[in-house]
């Protein structure tokens, strides 16, 4: 009685990475996932712009930085601004 295994060999499908979120809603415009980060992991820069009205601005990042963390400073900044 040959059983056959049952264990499939499940083919080493490549999970494709999740990218991590980029687009951010605009403090300025207001709109929905227009602003999009770039982390430039070399010079320690992310940078966001807003595509609907060119906000942009940018900050020091490290290894452990992530896109939000850009925007969020962004905010804090907007925020600072506003005081
Ligand atoms: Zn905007």
């Amino acid at each position: 009685m040959g059983k056959r295994k049952s264990k499939r060999a499940a083919p080493t499908k490549a999970k494709m990475i999740q990218p991590l979120d980029t687009q951010f809603d605009c403090p300025f415009c207001n709109h929905e996932k227009v602003c999009e980060v770039k982390m430039d992991r070399d010079r320690n820069v992310g940078f966001i712009e807003c595509r609907v009205c060119a906000e942009s601005f940018q900050t020091g990042i490290n290894y452990l930085s992530e896109p939000i963390d850009v925007y969020s400073d962004w905010i804090d900044a907007c925020e600072e601004a506003n005081k």
